[in-house]
């Protein structure tokens, strides 16, 4: 192998590195957007906003959160905290008011 090819290889590694780089956080922030959905199993539960939080557990202060979430393929509006085991309906009037305005965004609340 010649040194030209070595140069060569040199250079494209580093050209190569940062698109590589880019297209591994894309794949993540796919998977980190995109949830299956527990309703019709589709892989498009999309989070509309997030909050963190402090709250008081028996006195003492605790990180709490929570988000909601929509599919974009059925359509079913959805809430989960990092503490609930399964996602909820939230009412329409609470989907309303929580993620008016949001696109996706954290928010950050108390
Ligand atoms: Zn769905």
């Amino acid at each position: 192998m010649s040194p030209g090819w070595l140069i060569a290889i040199c250079v494209a590694g580093v050209i190569l590195a940062p698109v590589m780089a880019i297209l591994i956080s894309a794949g993540l922030g796919y998977l980190v957007r995109y949830e299956r959905c527990p309703s019709c199993g589709e892989k498009r539960l999309r989070t509309r906003q997030f909050y963190e939080a402090t709250i008081l557990v028996d006195g003492k202060r605790a990180p709490d959160a929570w988000g909601y979430y929509e599919c974009e393929a059925c359509g079913v509006r959805l809430k989960k905290g990092i503490r609930d085991a399964e996602y909820s309906r939230p009412p329409a009037e609470e989907w309303e008011r929580e993620t008016m305005g949001a696109r996706g965004g954290r928010a950050q609340r108390g």
